[in-house]
């Protein structure tokens, strides 16, 4: 079917401590589809990762569906297994925990055969330069870029239906925000939906998005195709 909706967000509204953050938020992103959230700091962007992922203490209204099913009456870990996935903006460290064991161990929680979970982590290890690290603890001691391509490389194993990428750019240089944006490539496909949030625009050189929409104060107050994150650039040049 074409134009499946894969993750499908309405007005969503989110407060924390009774300040709100997210004043009624829609996003619909259908399968096999790249949507890129661009917006200053502050306007809500990990906020929207965060609830849409299960983090707790915040005061959530309004709906939003994964693959049909709907996503806010879920715990987390429901979640998860019903295909959702975040790579943070800050990744923590987990000193003692292997990545491909954890990887190993997530994707046989989530139904997989271990058989299967040994080819995909290797073809993701493959796929965004994760060798190196398999057999360290997850991001202990490893480089900005290299725990970006970590966060991603659990995604691409995992396959999840739906991930959320918040500001895998970050903080890197050019040739580690390129061999993140071949990550992400690798992670496109017709079976997953991704949000690419992103403060800049320049991963969106490597990735081309099939929507791009602004975040501003809480709300999507625009919406287009990849031409409107030039557009954000040019302007932010002028200011
Ligand atoms: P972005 O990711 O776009 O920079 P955030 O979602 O991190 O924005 O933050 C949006 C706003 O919500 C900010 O003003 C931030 O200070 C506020 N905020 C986020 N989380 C909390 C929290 N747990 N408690 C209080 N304020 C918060
Ligand atoms: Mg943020």
């Amino acid at each position: 079917m074409a134009d499946r909706p894969v993750l499908d967000v309405r007005n969503l509204k989110v407060a924390v401590g009774g300040v709100e953050i997210l004043k009624g938020l829609d996003l619909t992103i259908p399968f096999g589809e790249v949507h890129a959230i661009m917006g200053p700091n502050g306007s809500g962007k990990s906020t929207l990762a965060h609830v849409l992922t299960g983090r707790s203490d915040y005061e959530v209204s309004g709906e939003a569906w994964l693959d049909g099913d709907p996503l806010l009456v879920m715990d987390v870990d429901q979640r998860a297994r019903a295909g959702l996935m975040q790579a943070f903006q800050y990744p923590v460290q987990v000193p003692g925990v292997g990545l491909e064991s954890f990887v190993m161990e997530a994707g046989e929680a989530m139904g997989m055969a271990a058989s299967d979970m040994r080819e995909k982590v290797s073809a993701a290890a493959k796929a965004v330069g994760a060798g190196p690290f398999l057999d360290r603890a997850i991001n202990d001691g490893l480089s900005g870029g290299e725990k970006k391509r970590s966060e991603i490389f659990q995604i691409v194993a995992l396959q999840p239906k739906v991930a959320i990428l918040d500001e895998i750019d970050s903080g890197l240089d050019i040739d580690a925000v390129r061999d993140v944006a071949d990550a992400v490539q690798a992670l496109r496909g017709p079976d997953i939906g991704i949000v690419l949030i992103t403060h800049y625009s320049r991963i969106l050189d490597h990735v081309t998005p099939d929507r791009v929409h602004v975040m501003m104060d809480g709300r999507v107050v625009d919406s287009g195709g990849p031409e409107l994150a030039d557009e954000l650039e040019i302007g932010r040049a002028h200011v």
